[in-house]
């Protein structure tokens, strides 16, 4: 193995180009993350435009025996894309493998480069009229690659699935520098092992993702969004269960936000104001948002809504209710889901849990962990909220009115993660639904996941990159 740097980098310059190895400063795009927690240190950032140039760029760093971290739009929430700070780590940048190779619009898929920004792909199908229903806040720039690679959920989990559900197969570079070519479109494949599966969700530790076909449904004639004002979780619970009986195959959305959260969303995002201001509901309410999506027109939409919100209120489940009345209207609506996570970047560094327990027992874990990190860490204020639909919540917590948030973070973390996860434990969840493990979960996955899984796990990685060249650390702890 060779470790000389400079021979590495003339090499990379020689096979990609000298314009796509940066160096040097100005690199802070790559190297921070999107939450500004990890700050690395890259040897360079390569931007390859093709899949061989990825494999040529992969047999390189192999032959001098220098990491590689692959990333996408970098909106990563859990520190899986950010080099190191060791200045030795290349950060393979995908954003120039941004082709839409091949439409199948008999066959429901269309074939993406792992580069291409998700808003792009949902454009792209929409314009051949077809839905790719993949759907999150980070749309604008995060990349199918890292979609895959991490599995994301978002807002349409409820209807179609994870990532994962959307991805009929891949193009991927292995750890040797072969090209695996598993972009067949097939919904039925029995040939053994799943290596597209192994590969979605293993958060860049196993192989580069290059390009996916991705599964893309009919367009809806109609998306209708609504707004319930509801009591309390358990009201938001049964809610639910009566849209889910009234709309069936139809209800596509169902959040959850509590008061802070839209509190913290009109305090820092102009034009948005609290949807409950000039209605009499008390301010301690939690916020539901439903989205039918119909074949058959607005005008039905609204109506499935409506019975069911209707159905609600009669149960004292739903307090107050808004249906859209147009596009527009539901896109506010939206947008005030969506802007959450940014409005909490603007309040300051937070404490994000990223957790899924089963529906049924949301209210009594919520209940619960409040009261356990009141506890250690009295005046901690919870922002609340995400896809109760998929019994996911982003159970994130603030720091007290007036602390200064990183001096807080670093006295109150470990106790404030030990409440949530004991308390997700004790509640049959999972401590990362749809983010990750990256570098933020890898020592809590290794104190919460079975010793026979995490030895599994540990089998496949050295299975497929016994060099642990792919983003060491990561996930997994160094061997
Ligand atoms: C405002 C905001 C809202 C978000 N909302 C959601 C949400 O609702 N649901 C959700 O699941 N996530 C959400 N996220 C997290 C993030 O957007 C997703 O994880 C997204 O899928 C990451 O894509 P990316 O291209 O930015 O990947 P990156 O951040 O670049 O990388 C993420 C991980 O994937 C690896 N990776 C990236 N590209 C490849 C590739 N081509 N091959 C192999 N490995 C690769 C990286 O090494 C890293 O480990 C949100 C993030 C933000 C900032």
């Amino acid at each position: 193995v060779h470790t000389n740097h400079d021979e590495l980098l003339t090499h990379l310059r020689t096979t990609v180009g000298e314009a796509s190895v940066l160096t040097g400063d100005g690199l802070e795009a790559y190297e921070v993350d999107w939450r500004k927690r990890y700050r690395g240190r890259a040897l360079a950032v390569v931007r390859p435009r093709s899949t061989d140039e990825v494999a040529a760029v992969v047999r390189l760093c192999r032959r001098h025996g220098v990491a590689i971290v692959p990333q996408g739009g970098h909106t990563g929430l859990v520190g899986g894309g950010t080099p190191d700070d060791s200045g030795r780590q290349v950060v393979l940048q995908l954003g120039r493998l941004n082709r839409v190779r091949a439409f199948d619009e008999a066959n429901f898929s269309m074939t993406v480069e792992a580069g291409c920004v998700l808003q792009s792909v949902q454009e792209a199908a929409a314009a051949r009229g077809l839905w790719f229903p993949l759907s999150l806040a980070a749309e604008g720039s995060c990349t199918i690659g890292g979609n895959l690679a991490t599995n994301a959920g978002g807002t349409q989990v409820l209807r179609f699935g994870n990532a994962r559900e959307l991805c009929l197969g891949l193009e991927v570079v292995t750890a040797d520098g072969q090209v695996w070519d598993g972009l067949g479109g097939l919904r039925k494949d029995n040939t053994g092992y799943s290596l597209r599966d192994l590969f979605i969700g293993s958060e860049g530790t196993l192989g580069v993702i290059t390009a996916a076909v991705l599964q893309l449904v009919p367009r809806p004639v109609a998306q209708v969004t609504a707004l319930a004002a509801v009591p309390d979780l358990d009201a938001a619970v049964s809610l639910l269960r009566t849209a889910t009986a009234r709309c069936g195959a139809s209800l596509t959305a169902f959040e959850v936000m509590n008061p802070l959260s839209l509190e913290l969303v009109a305090r820092h995002v102009p034009g948005l104001s609290p949807p409950w201001a000039g209605h009499a509901v008390p301010p301690s309410a939690w916020t539901v948002l439903l989205e039918v999506s119909d074949g058959e027109s607005e005008a039905h939409a609204q109506a499935l809504l409506e019975s069911a919100l209707g159905e609600a209120l009669e149960h004292d489940h739903v307090l107050e209710a808004l249906v859209a009345s147009s596009v527009a209207h539901s896109r506010q609506f939206w947008h005030l889901r969506e802007a959450i996570p940014l409005a909490q970047a603007a309040e300051g560094l937070n404490l994000k849990h990223d957790i899924s327990i089963p529906v049924s027992r949301i209210p009594a874990f919520v209940a619960a962990t409040d009261r356990s990190v009141q506890a250690v860490s009295p005046g901690a204020r919870m922002v609340t909220f995400g896809h109760l639909g998929d019994g996911n919540l982003h159970y994130n917590v603030q720091a007290p009115a007036g602390v200064e948030p990183s001096g807080y973070l670093q006295a109150f973390e470990p106790a404030i993660n030990a409440c949530v996860y004991d308390a997700v434990q004790a509640h049959g969840g999972s401590i990362s639904a749809e983010h990750g493990i990256g570098a933020l979960k890898r020592d809590e996955l290794e104190r919460r996941k079975s010793a026979v899984a995490l030895a599994l796990m540990r089998s496949i990685k050295q299975a497929l990159d016994p060099a642990d060249l792919f983003n060491p650390g990561r996930l997994l702890r160094r061997r």
